[in-house]
């Protein structure tokens, strides 16, 4: 069986805080494009260098727009541009009203759980080409961006369950400390 690059929960390397970027360079712009390819061979919207055994301040995301609609069937982000590489990211503005909708991660494989984030929130970034970018960002593009955003922080999905939830996975978590190192 061939074997996946994601990391999986139990990996130490998903606990480690990223480093700042200094410099876009064309060897960052190729970790965003291997990063955007195992992503989409795993088939997630999102993922971290963290979660691929690297620290750089980076992840990738492409949020289908016809996923993120409001309640009346409109895109959330019209003007997103997809997909993006968010470099040095960081939240500057987040609303006080908040959504919660289950949620699910490459490094999770099979787990879905509820997760209560801001609704809209405000990232600066640099993009592939190195310029400064400010995105408002709402719906799934805004949860995306906050999900990807703890990775590189080495925050975990399951640092936002429930203790009921966790109960509820009790037995996949089994599963996942069988395959993998355990952390404590
Ligand atoms: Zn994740």
């Amino acid at each position: 069986m061939a074997t996946s690059p994601i990391c999986t929960y139990g990996n130490p390397a998903l606990r480690r805080h990223s480093k700042r970027i200094g410099a876009v360079t064309d060897e960052l712009r190729a970790l965003a494009d291997r990063m955007l390819g195992m992503m989409y061979t795993a088939e997630g919207i999102g993922l971290a260098a963290e979660q691929i055994g690297h620290t750089e301040a980076i992840f990738v995301l492409d949020v289908p727009a016809h996923a993120d609609l409001d309640g009346q069937g409109r895109p959330n982000n019209p003007g997103a541009t997809m997909p993006q590489a968010f470099i040095n990211p960081e939240i500057i503005g987040a609303s006080e009203e908040t959504a919660t909708a289950d949620e699910g991660c490459l490094s999770f494989p099979g787990l879905y759980t509820p997760v209560t984030r801001s609704a809209e929130v405000v990232v600066r970034f640099l993009d592939r080409a190195g310029h400064e970018q400010v995105l408002n960002a709402k719906g799934l593009l805004a949860r995306a961006i906050q999900h990807e955003l703890d990775h590189l922080n080495g925050v975990l999905l399951v640092d936002h369950m429930s203790p009921v939830a966790k109960l509820k996975h009790a037995l996949l978590f089994r599963k996942f400390r069988k395959e993998n190192r355990v952390e404590k």
